[in-house]
């Protein structure tokens, strides 16, 4: 079965010398589509260039390394909150709840709390989204379901039903089996 989504987190250290990503500076990550998931890269831009490669990134990005913080500073509970629903979605991989997951992206995304890398196609025409955290580094990467816009407000609502509690995860799942159910 392939995953529609995964989580990928960023190394501390180059994944070709091993040697530490020193903070701040410029990294060069990649996903490697292994038929099964994604291996996650993240290289000194030197080592990239001059290793030699059999195989095809699915997704390559530059970005800048930042050391994990010391200290743990407070951030606005909603955000944080959102962060964590998605994480836990990701890991549930439930497909479910596709449009949720895709939905929480796009909404953190306009937050400034992810950062879409790159797109692709898949063969039945629905885009894979690979965002990154822009804190962490952590990579998702999303299947954007197509949805219509007349569900989207309709989604946007299960998340806020989540996001605050008043909805647990099982029942805004059997509500998007219902939908597609309907629609099909
Ligand atoms: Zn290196």
């Amino acid at each position: 079965m392939s995953q529609e989504w995964n989580i990928r987190s960023r190394g501390h250290v180059c994944t070709i010398c091993q040697q530490p990503l020193l903070d701040k500076s410029l990294v060069v990550s990649a996903l490697k589509d292994t038929g099964e998931g994604y291996e996650r890269f993240d290289c000194h831009p030197e080592c990239w260039k001059v290793t030699e490669r059999d195989w095809q990134p699915f997704s390559q990005w530059d970005g800048v390394y930042l050391a994990p913080a010391k200290e743990v500073k407070k951030e606005p509970l909603k955000k944080e909150d959102a962060g964590e629903l998605l994480r836990k979605l990701v890991t549930l991989d439930d497909p479910a709840m596709k449009n949720v997951v895709y939905v929480l992206a796009v909404m953190l995304e306009r937050s400034k709390i992810l950062v879409e890398r790159d797109a692709k196609r898949r063969d039945d025409g629905l885009i894979r989204r690979v965002y990154e955290d822009r804190k962490n580094g952590d990579t998702f990467v999303i299947l954007d379901p197509g949805l219509r816009l007349e569900n989207l407000g309709e989604v946007q609502q299960q998340v806020v039903a989540l996001l605050s509690g008043t909805k647990t995860l099982g029942e805004v799942a059997s509500e998007d089996e219902a939908a597609d159910t309907a629609t099909a």
